[in-house]
Parts: structure tokens; C-alpha cells; sequence
């Protein structure tokens, strides 16, 4: 257990599991948040939300709170954070993990068209297809100019304003099963889905069906990162965490 408290980098599932875990280990942590939802779930322990001012700002709040350890735990897409973390923990000689759930592996039944960006996936699509785009809101507009496209758009909430987007029709759902899945490719013949590997199970029903399907998946690959202290699970978090927690008091002692 840590007096001082544990920052948390969240907005995903796996760091509101990890505060959730080190807070019932009777650890004191702060999850920030950027403040990008209106009504974001509430992890356990204490929250701040809003940006830090880039990374002198980030390390300003990790040595003003005395910061035992810095933990991104945010979005494998969120870039900017992530850089900010590592540079932030340098700056202020801080422990720092990054906690990233891996991302999908293609599987050899799989038919993916890897691309390394959002603009590499416009240009990806073949003429005249008929395209399932499961990405957010912020994502669509690079695919106006393909005019010859029909594009379908999930999505849990309506969008503020219409999409600028010559054909598409917009179903309000949130991911489903695989069945569920198989029948909304084959019930609007959808002939590609556009996707980002995210990782983990929320989604992952779609990139099933497709393989059921034999549908091409025009996969966003994630973003090039520096070689960083990094882990795969919310376990290995917590573990590094106890050992710089260790570490830091044996040093204090010495
Ligand atoms: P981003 O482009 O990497 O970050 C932009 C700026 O937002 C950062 O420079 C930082 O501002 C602030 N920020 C981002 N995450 C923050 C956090 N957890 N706490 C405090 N400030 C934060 O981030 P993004 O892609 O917009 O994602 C924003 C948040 O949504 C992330 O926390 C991420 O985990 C979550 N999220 C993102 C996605 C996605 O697809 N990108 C999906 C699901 C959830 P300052 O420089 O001022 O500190």
C-alpha cells in the first residue's frame, strides 16, 4: 500500500478495472480523464478530468500530487496522451507503465487489408462497395470524397449533425453477438468493414462474423509507439506497480 497516491491515465475499460483493483488493495489513486463524454462512468477512487497543458504540464501534476507511479492506461489510438506520459514521467522521474490491451491478431481465415491510417483506408476501398464503417463520429469525414462508396454507420448515440457523406444510412445499435453480427452483414450486404484494431471483446463479434463470411476487413493498424515499459493485462499493472512501490521505499530507507 502507497501513501502517495497511483495516476491513472484512463478513458477505457481496462483503467477503470485497474483502479477499481488497486483501490481495493487499499492503494490512493486518481484517475484523470479528458473529459471527451458527457456522462463517462465514474472509476473508483478519486477523478480529475481535463487535459494537464501537454507534457510539462502532466509533470507539474505529477510532482505537485507526489505521484508514486504513472500509469497510461488510455485508448491504443489516443496518441497525443501517450506521448505526453512518457515524456511527462521522464521529466519528472516518475515509475511509468503503459497498460495497452493487445490487439487482434489475423487469424488465417481472416481477409484483412492492413493500412496504417485512416486515409489509407479511403483510398483501401474498391469501387462501388458497400461499406460497414465501425468508427466514431470524429473518423467519418475523410470518406466524403469517395462518392461511388454506400456506407453503413453504427452507432450507440445520434450524431449532432448529419454526416458529410454522399450515400449512407446511419443504424443506432451497439455492437452485438456473432449471430447478431453475421445478420447485419448479410441482411445489408455489406462487402467490406472498415475498422481499427482496438483490441479486446467489446467489438470483436464483427471481425468473427466477417471471417464467417469471408468479408475483407480494411484493418487500421495501431500507431507506431517508441519502445516503452508496456503491458498487456490489469495483473502485470498491478505488479509492476508493487514493485516500483517496493523499489521506492527501499530507496527511501537507503
Ligand atoms: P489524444 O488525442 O491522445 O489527446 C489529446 C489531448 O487530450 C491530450 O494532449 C491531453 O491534453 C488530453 N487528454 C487525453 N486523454 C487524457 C486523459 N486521460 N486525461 C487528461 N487529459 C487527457 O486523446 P483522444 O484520442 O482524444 O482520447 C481522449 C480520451 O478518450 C483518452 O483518455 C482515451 O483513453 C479515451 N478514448 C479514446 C479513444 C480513441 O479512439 N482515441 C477511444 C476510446 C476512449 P493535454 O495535452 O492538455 O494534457
Amino acid at each position: 500500500m502507497s501513501e502517495r497516491p497511483i495516476l491513472i491515465l484512463g478513458g477505457t475499460a481496462e483503467s477503470a478495472l485497474l483502479a477499481r483493483t488497486l483501490v481495493s488493495a487499499g492503494h490512493r489513486v486518481i484517475s484523470s480523464l479528458a473529459g471527451r463524454t458527457t456522462k463517462p462512468s465514474r472509476p473508483e477512487g478519486e477523478v480529475r478530468v481535463g487535459g494537464f497543458g501537454g507534457p510539462e504540464g502532466l509533470a507539474s501534476f505529477i510532482r505537485d500530487e507526489g505521484i508514486a507511479v504513472l500509469i497510461d492506461a488510455t485508448h491504443p489510438f489516443a496518441e497525443r496522451i501517450s506521448d505526453n506520459a512518457i515524456r511527462a514521467a521522464e521529466i519528472a522521474h516518475c515509475a511509468f507503465v503503459r497498460l495497452e490491451r493487445p490487439a487482434w491478431k489475423r487469424l488465417p481465415d481472416d481477409n484483412w487489408i492492413g493500412v496504417p491510417s485512416l486515409l489509407n483506408a479511403v483510398s483501401a476501398i474498391p469501387a462501388n462497395a458497400n461499406v460497414l464503417l465501425a468508427l466514431g463520429r470524429q473518423h467519418i469525414a475523410p470518406f466524403a470524397n469517395r462518392r461511388d462508396v454506400r456506407f453503413t454507420l453504427r452507432m450507440i448515440e445520434p450524431p449532432d449533425e448529419p454526416f458529410d457523406l454522399p450515400a449512407y444510412e446511419l443504424v443506432l445499435a451497439k455492437p452485438g453477438s456473432l449471430h447478431e453480427e453475421e445478420a447485419f452483414l448479410r441482411n445489408r450486404q455489406i462487402t467490406h468493414i472498415i475498422c481499427r484494431n482496438s483490441g479486446g471483446s467489446a467489438s470483436y463479434a464483427k471481425i468473427e462474423a466477417a471471417r464467417q463470411l469471408g468479408l475483407p476487413v480494411i484493418m487500421i493498424d495501431r500507431p507506431k509507439r517508441p519502445s516503452i515499459h508496456s503491458v498487456e493485462s490489469v495483473e502485470d499493472a498491478v505488479a509492476f506497480v508493487e514493485t516500483a512501490l517496493g523499489q521506492s521505499r527501499l530507496g527511501r530507507k537507503e
